[in-house]
């Protein structure tokens, strides 16, 4: 009340995928000045973490931008414009750069912060008018990995779990995921079903994280290892006579091949690799598979690996071969990162087409093409270049142009000093963001301001499916536009998209989407943006069917008889020989380099950043590093050192902890110029996510 709040807004908080009922409150001239979790059952039960709490004051943080701004090379100052003259420019240098090197020379990377709707609307524009395939999202750095798990075990992408499942599981591994940091309302409703149920909490993380301090059992693994300690646990079970020979049966296949693998993984063995000691291993399986039912979280320690995607199906090996997935308090859950990861997953069109379809798929194509009213040969026939391969063509020339929206690789990608000179190589780059002062701006030849989270109406998916709604609080800041607005203006701007029909509501495009969702995993046809507020959340697969029984969403995917998405409906067992392939520390670079996020932040602090309430207790970038190491070194607590890869150096305040093993030093990666300067960012096979926690450093006193 002393802030003068008149009005209370409905929206979904646009940080993390735990996936936060929020209200923000406007006061009597429309401005945000409040915000406040919602209680009852959504998932968050009242509650927010601290960037939900100070989320009204992104709105008008310092930075925002607030009019499109246009420039001819990147070392002039750019010039303000109005909307046409900008998205104009940008439409000719598209189709000049296409016409001259062809279709895919002109790259577009997304992003997990913007709404579904906006998504869908973007995946048509790219797939369907502009037609390159050289289109991907900022979620290849964070979830591709649990994408290709999800798929190469179960047949579809998917998490099959939710976070319910705490309240009825009796034994949890948490797999390199800080979620007291990561993820704090989750944790909270992690910690509450323990409270009421106690059940073995078991972290797995080199470093000793908030989580891992709150741990019965923390398992400080060598990086770069997990596949090695999941093969072993499943070597364990299968010798002692603990898996569930039943579900194993009825449910999967390759049974026989992984418990071959497995042979190789005896925990004596495995212990000299992934250093846990082999009483451990033994102690940990038979905790798993002796439980009644066991469930597995992870995040970016699994995800962000040389092997992430191989990390992600050992998970699922260890629960398929355990009985435990699809059944309440059994399952694999992936915490997801970004607010709406999971929208871009089912509806983007990065890595296919809309509603789970794959461009390598004719009848997928026909059916998008048909409804969209354009030629089927206009799709290309198999998905084109990743996030991390697109950075690597523009160097070679084989990308000429490239569209930013709402990220900023000049912070998140590894190796920052060779992205600035690939950004520099770029004949026409576009920037589209909330905030001017987004650091790869500086590179643009074209800005486009975007509006923020709740300036804009839409749907998020969060980590355990549920489709939430965000309401529009206030109009786009000054002169920006929606993403949407902007993604349709464009449209009108190429032949193909003067064919396809671009709703201008959110709701319109909804329903688009419902449309094409029928019959697929992710079916949102018998939602509405009504329902789902009224809801607070609807979990799919969500049908008609499900509407017109009045039912809630779908908890969880794969419960028995389990159908897996595979033809044969079973779940592949997958065996998973160990490939060491990571950049190690040596004489020159004797320590580990790992990265991670704090809990005030969000990403590359674009909007954290300005918030003084974050940003009070987090200001500066720090490293951590033990204090034998310290000691050995002559590093004293708060000092300042270089830190040196392969790539380049960083000079970072030291804060000496035990958090860190002696051969390890953490940096937070939210900071521009710091840790990314010094990560190398291999690539996984499989998902083409970058291993930013295991590269090699050394440190020196400045
Ligand atoms: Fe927002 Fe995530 Fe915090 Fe919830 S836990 S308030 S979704 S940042």
């Amino acid at each position: 009340a002393d802030k003068g709040v008149v009005d209370w807004t409905y929206s979904t908080c646009g940080y993390c995928s735990t996936g936060c009922s929020i209200e923000i409150g406007t006061n009597a001239v429309g401005k945000p000045v409040a915000s406040r979790g919602v209680g009852g059952a959504d998932v968050n039960r009242g509650k927010l973490c601290l960037k939900g709490i100070f989320e009204y004051e992104v709105f008008e943080a310092i930075g925002r931008a607030s009019t499109p701004l246009i420039r001819d090379h990147i070392h002039e100052p750019y010039s303000v414009s109005s909307w046409d003259p900008a998205l104009d420019k940008m439409a000719s240098e598209i189709k000049r750069i296409q016409a001259t090197y062809g279709r895919d020379s002109f790259a577009v990377v997304s992003t997990g912060q913007i709404l579904t709707e906006e998504f869908y609307t973007l995946g048509k524009l790219v797939r369907g008018a502009i037609g390159t395939n050289n289109y991907d999202g900022n979620t290849t750095l964070c979830m591709a990995s649990a994408v290709s798990g999800y798929k190469r075990s179960f047949g579809s992408d998917g998490p099959p779990g939710c976070y319910e499942d705490f309240e009825h599981t009796d034994c949890l591994i948490a797999w390199g995921s800080n979620l007291p940091e990561q993820h704090p309302i989750i944790y909270w409703r992690m910690k509450d079903a323990m409270e009421k149920r106690r059940f073995p909490l078991i972290v797995v993380d080199p470093r000793v994280t908030i989580f891992a301090q709150n741990a019965d059992i923390h398992l400080p693994i060598t990086p770069g290892t997990d596949v090695v300690l999941q093969n072993a646990l499943i070597h364990v079970i299968l010798k002692e006579g603990l898996e569930d020979l039943d579900y194993i049966n009825a449910n999967t296949t390759g049974f026989d091949e992984l418990a071959k693998e497995v042979e190789n993984y005896d925990p004596t063995s495995a212990a000299k690799l992934c250093g846990i000691d082999e009483d451990t291993i033994r102690t940990v399986a038979r905790l798993y598979a002796k439980a009644n039912r066991a469930m597995s979280i992870w995040t970016m320690g699994i995800n962000q690996s040389t092997h992430g995607s191989d990390g992600v199906v050992g998970i699922n090996n260890l629960n398929l071969v355990t009985g435990n997935i699809g059944k309440p308090g059994g399952t694999s859950l992936s915490i997801t990162g970004q607010c709406n990861a999971m929208g871009t997953r089912e509806w983007s069109s990065c890595s296919g087409l809309p509603g789970y379809r794959a461009l390598e798929k004719a009848e997928d194509r026909e059916e998008i093409a048909k409804f969209w009213g354009i030629d089927p040969e206009f799709f290309p026939k198999k998905r084109g270049l990743t996030e991390t391969d697109i950075f690597p063509a523009i160097e070679t020339g084989e990308i000429k142009g490239l569209w930013l929206v709402a990220t900023n690789p000049m912070t998140s990608m590894a190796n920052t000093a060779r992205i600035r000179k690939t950004l520099e190589k770029l004949e026409f780059l576009v920037v589209q963001d909330a905030y001017t002062d987004v650091e790869t701006s500086q590179y643009a030849h074209v800005f486009l301001p975007a509006g923020i989270w709740a300036e804009k109406e839409g749907v998020f998916t969060n980590t355990e499916r549920r489709v939430n709604i965000t309401r529009q609080v206030t109009p786009p800041f000054e002169d920006s536009k929606s993403d949407m607005q902007i993604f349709n203006e464009l449209a009108k701007r190429f032949d193909n998209g003067q064919k396809i029909h671009f709703p201008e509501r959110p709701v319109d495009v909804f329903e688009e989407m419902k449309t094409l969702s029928k019959g697929r995993l992710c079916d949102i046809s018998g939602m509405s943006h009504d329902l789902i507020e009224q809801e607070r959340g609807i979990q799919w697969p969500y049908t008609e069917e499900h509407a017109a029984q009045g039912a809630k969403g779908t908890q969880r995917l794969y419960t028995q008889p389990a159908t897996f998405c595979y033809a044969n409906g079973r779940a592949k067992l997958i065996p998973l020989p160990f490939i060491n392939n990571n950049e190690v520390p040596d004489e020159q670079y004797p320590f580990w380099l790992n990265s991670g996020r704090l809990v005030e932040h969000w990403h590359t602090r674009t909007k954290t950043g300005k918030i003084g309430n974050n940003n009070k207790f987090s200001p500066i970038p720090f490293m951590e590093m033990s204090p034998d190491a310290g000691h050995e070194l002559g590093i004293k607590h708060q000092s300042y050192v270089r830190v040196t890869s392969r790539r380049g150096d960083a000079v970072v305040m030291v804060m000496l902890t035990h958090r860190v093993p002696k051969n390890m030093v953490f940096i937070p990666f939210h900071f521009y110029d710091c840790v990314n300067r010094l990560t190398l960012g291999l690539l996984d096979p499989h998902s083409r996510q970058p291993a930013f926690k295991q590269s090699a450093v050394a440190i020196e006193q400045v």
